[in-house]
């Protein structure tokens, strides 16, 4: 951490990239890190590069940076374990990129990597880094409020495994910086009368395979019918993680150019799939893709021999 520190010191143009599809977690830890970095550095340009997200828009809203940013900048790539998930491509034309990321190592794409998987968010790591060197770095409520929501809402509210005393103590670090939970969690659990409606539809209309392998099939159609947004029926994942005998099911989505695999579990590893389908990601939190509708049987197939497997080995679901 303490190369990363020398080599933000070092430049004066830094810039933040993260993930295409971007979700709390990489929202939160691009804006901690750079408010963290602009208030140590007040001479320093930070610049937050990428796409937004509706659901976290509250934290920041990113852009995309100028070409004219790039020259002589450092380019540092957040929640991202491989290059082609990066969201603003011309990272590559950073003087030097340091990748900070919380998973599987699958591809040391920066010039320098720092990745810990198991932190259970990458705002952990952040975090953790301001608190190595709190001496030199400053932080704000604003990117305490980022931080935090980054891990609250990798961790699910605090609910998975990955969770460790060292999650809480960073969140109690955050805390402390006087951010407001009611405020956050009016931001992230408010939904609109829409999603509701279309999360009724989720409840009627998923499925599960023969062993307990739980989805939905998001098409467009379904999106179109009720209105809301890819991300909005995206985060429908959610709508069927506590089925008892389902411990592992899926979202898959039709985007209008392919079809995106969200997969989850609370039990079969499912990451390795998901490589072999084209994504990957976390052990329990993963995503692939499809390709077209014609290839759900395939896969179905697969997951379902999966978790056929587990439940064999395991008598908790
Ligand atoms: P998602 O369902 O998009 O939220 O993805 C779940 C997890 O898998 C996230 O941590 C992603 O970063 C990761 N992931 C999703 N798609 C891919 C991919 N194509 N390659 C590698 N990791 C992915």
């Amino acid at each position: 951490m303490e190369f990363i520190l020398n080599k933000i010191k070092e430049y004066n143009k830094i810039l933040i990239f993260g993930h295409v599809r971007p979700d709390g977690d990489c929202i939160g830890s691009q804006y901690g890190l750079a408010r963290i970095i602009k208030e140590s550095f007040p001479n320093k340009e930070v610049i937050v590069s990428g796409e937004t997200s509706d659901y976290v828009s509250f934290i920041g809203e990113p852009t995309m940076a100028n070409d004219a940013d790039f020259k002589g900048s450092l380019g540092i790539c957040v929640d991202i374990a491989n290059s082609e998930r990066v969201s603003d491509q011309r990272y590559k034309n950073c003087d030097y990129i340091i990748k900070i990321d919380h998973h599987p190592n699958v591809e040391a794409f920066g010039d320098y990597n720092y990745v810990d998987d198991t932190a259970p968010a990458c705002a952990q790591i952040i975090t953790e880094f301001y608190l190595n060197y709190n001496k030199e770095l400053k932080m704000t409520k604003d990117a305490a409020m980022a931080l935090y929501v980054g891990i609250l809402t990798d961790t699910g509210r605090f609910k998975f495994d990955s969770v460790k005393s060292k999650t809480f103590k960073m969140a109690s670090i955050l805390l402390d910086f006087g951010i407001s939970l009611g405020y956050i969690d009016n931001k992230l659990s408010v939904e609109t009368v829409k999603t509701l409606k279309l999360r009724g539809y989720c409840l009627e209309n998923f499925n599960v395979t023969e062993n307990g392998f739980a989805y939905i099939k998001m098409t467009r159609e379904i999106i179109n019918k009720y209105g809301v947004t890819d991300e909005e029926a995206a985060n429908q994942v959610t709508a069927i993680s506590t089925i008892e005998g389902c411990p592992s099911w899926a979202l898959f989505i039709e985007y209008p150019t392919e079809i995106r695999i969200r997969l989850r579990s609370r039990g079969p590893i499912i990451n390795s799939l998901a490589e072999r389908w084209g994504g990957g990601g976390h052990p329990k939190a993963s995503g692939a893709t499809l390709g077209t509708w014609d290839k759900l049987p395939e896969f179905l197939k697969e997951i379902d021999k999966i978790v056929k497997e587990y439940k064999e080995n395991n008598l908790d679901d």
